[in-house]
């Protein structure tokens, strides 16, 4: 069963996402992205905008192939920057690692 976040997007401000409600799902950046992975990374826009935490930390090990070219990020045409984006997801998955493994 899918778990929805309603207040997803807005807990990830402090790991620097801030921009996904930009996003208008037009798929330009998956065409872009050297990785050539499934919907990637428009498939983590959408996450983010409905909430999809769960779904976020089951792809964890796939947001970190992530390699910051910025090509995503540059090519968007609503600024949502879907590059810093990702980088803002790991930083949201490394720190739910360290609280649970201190857990
Ligand atoms: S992040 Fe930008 S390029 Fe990618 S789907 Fe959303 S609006 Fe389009
Ligand atoms: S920054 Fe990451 S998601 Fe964006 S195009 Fe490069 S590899 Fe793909």
């Amino acid at each position: 069963m899918r778990v929805i976040n309603p207040n997803f997007e807005s807990k990830l401000i402090k790991y620097g996402v801030d921009s996904s409600n930009m996003c208008f799902n037009c798929g330009t950046c998956s065409a872009i992205c050297p990785l050539f992975e499934h919907g990637f990374p428009r498939r983590f826009m959408r996450y983010v905008q409905i909430g999809a935490e769960d779904e976020i930390l089951k792809s964890k090990m796939e947001i970190f192939k992530c390699l910051h070219c910025g090509l995503c990020t540059s090519s968007c045409p609503r600024g949502a920057s879907p590059g810093e984006v990702m980088l803002g997801l790991k930083r949201f998955v490394l720190d739910k690692m360290r609280r649970d493994v201190n857990v």
